[in-house]
């Protein structure tokens, strides 16, 4: 039988988290925060690999990256000091994927909450979230990927856990789209799974390439209920990393 007590292997990853980047000075740029003053802690490691245009492949590409160089361990406390001494309201837990280190969310997300922040956590919605993660009240920006990813569905959808995302309390859903023809995808897992509040943004790293595909999905929209959404650091920054 496994002990109720953690292990130290467990508890050292309770306490601290694999960090890829934190950065401040910015916003939100995508989801329903967008324009809002934030800083970001970007956490190293995916379990996906959306090869044809992830943005942050340094944070799980092997075959690219040295991810001995391109990541750092830090401690909880650590992490939320950094961001505590900020001004920004808004802090965003991005990726990667962090929920694969969730155990150490916990108790970051709760200080962070603590001290007057709010928080939102991205994730590509195939890691069930705690329940003790969604009481913290943090946002999820919930993003599943679609075929333009280049995975086969049963890698990237996970139906139990969108439908466990669908019922917590504060969460979106936002998705990547290449084509305007990928609505249709989208809508099959509307339907499926009753997911709403659904974001829908263009993928690039040009402001060219974003503006282009937002003006190519309006007449798709249609009677959809979707919101159209934009990459607003993209479009003043570009892919400079950082922002
Ligand atoms: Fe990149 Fe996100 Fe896909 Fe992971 S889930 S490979 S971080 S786009």
């Amino acid at each position: 039988m496994r002990a109720a007590t953690l292990t130290l292997t467990e508890a050292a990853e309770a306490l601290s988290l694999w960090i890829a980047e934190t950065f401040a000075d910015t916003i939100q740029g995508e989801g329903p925060s967008t324009g809002v003053p934030a800083l970001f802690i970007r956490t190293s490691g995916c379990n996906l690999e959306c090869r044809p245009w992830c943005d942050t492949p340094f944070t799980w590409d092997r075959s690219r990256f040295d991810l001995s160089r391109e990541r750092t361990r830090m401690s909880v406390a650590e992490v939320a000091a950094w961001a505590l001494a900020r001004p920004e309201p808004l802090a965003v837990v991005t990726g990667g994927e962090p929920l694969m280190q969730q155990r150490a969310l916990v108790p970051l997300v709760r200080t962070l909450i603590a001290g007057g922040k709010r928080v939102e956590i991205e994730t590509n919605g195939t890691y069930r979230p705690y329940d003790e993660l969604v009481a913290t009240g943090v946002h999820f920006n919930v993003s599943p990927k679609l075929g333009n990813s280049g995975m086969a569905a049963d890698r990237r959808i996970r139906d139990d856990v969108l439908r466990a995302f669908s019922a917590a309390p504060q969460r979106a859903f936002k998705f990547v789209v290449c084509s305007p023809t990928d609505l249709d995808e989208i809508d099959g897992l509307v339907e499926r799974l009753a997911l709403d509040q659904v974001w829908v943004m263009p993928e690039g790293t040009t402001a060219q390439v974003v503006t282009t595909g937002m003006k190519a999905l309006v007449p798709a929209l249609g009677s959809r209920g979707y919101r159209l959404g934009t990459r607003l650091h993209t479009l003043m920054w570009g892919d400079e990393r950082g922002r």
